[in-house]
């Protein structure tokens, strides 16, 4: 039996349609897992029936997370929101921390994990940072563009060693304040944080790069083999 991964979808209101990039299904698939789009709904009935049958939740990118959700005001720079994914994702963090199903968050899926657990967002590094690393790379995203130094003893060392890990970057908020409950375990040269972990749990990790851009590499298949695993317990 392969692990079941639900995918949170991401939602284009203008095609009125919801969608998926095939990179997190093949990235799953390549490690023997299997990723569905979940529908988009914050019925908190059928949340719980999907964590209950999934085998692991993955938090996909997309959409800026509503400053609302982590207390401040928007500001001019930040991105447009998705209420219902918000609501949605916020329970769906909620019912697998419950069942301690794993969870595994990519870029927003990052954000909106450190929000839902008390953090807080800058809502355009840019504006709001000193930062000159590019970290809103152009096209092709299966290219790393910024290092990252790996925490010592944390999960993430355990699977590449602490140091340095080359990665892709595609995004232009991040971490302000950390969750009190997450710890983190990798960051940029500029100090921003880059993958986090929560302790106690199977495995609920996040990363702020995207391995579903280049899921044939050798340090994202460890990544998304990592998650996998943890499903199939
Ligand atoms: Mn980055």
């Amino acid at each position: 039996m392969k692990p079941i991964i639900g995918l949170t979808p991401i939602d284009d209101t203008e095609r009125d349609s919801l969608w998926m990039l095939p990179g997190y299904m093949q990235g799953l698939e390549n490690v023997g897992g299997v990723g569905v789009m979940l529908p988009q709904t914050d019925d908190p009935a059928i949340l719980k029936e999907l964590v209950t049958r999934m085998d692991g939740i993955l938090l996909t990118g997309g959409k800026d997370v509503d400053p609302g959700l982590y207390g401040e005001r928007r500001e001019s720079d930040c991105g447009v929101s998705s209420a219902m994914r918000d609501r949605m994702e916020t329970r769906l963090i909620e019912l697998a921390l419950q069942a301690d199903k794993p969870v595994f968050g990519i870029c927003r899926g990052l954000q909106i994990l450190n929000a839902v657990l008390g953090g807080t967002l800058y809502q355009d590094l840019k504006k709001q940072t000193e930062t000159t690393l590019t970290h809103n790379m152009p096209k092709p995203y299966d290219r790393t563009i910024h290092e990252v130094t790996i925490l010592p003893d944390t999960p993430l060392a355990a699977l590449y060693g602490p140091g340095p890990l080359a990665v892709n970057s595609r995004h232009h908020q991040g971490i302000k304040t950390l969750a009190p409950a997450l710890k983190a375990q990798a960051k940029a040269p500029d100090g921003l944080i880059e993958s986090v972990y929560l302790p106690g749990y199977r495995f609920v990790q996040a990363v702020q790069w995207h391995p579903e851009h280049r899921w044939q590499a050798a340090d994202s298949r460890e990544i998304l083999g990592a998650f996998v695993e943890a499903c199939e317990q």
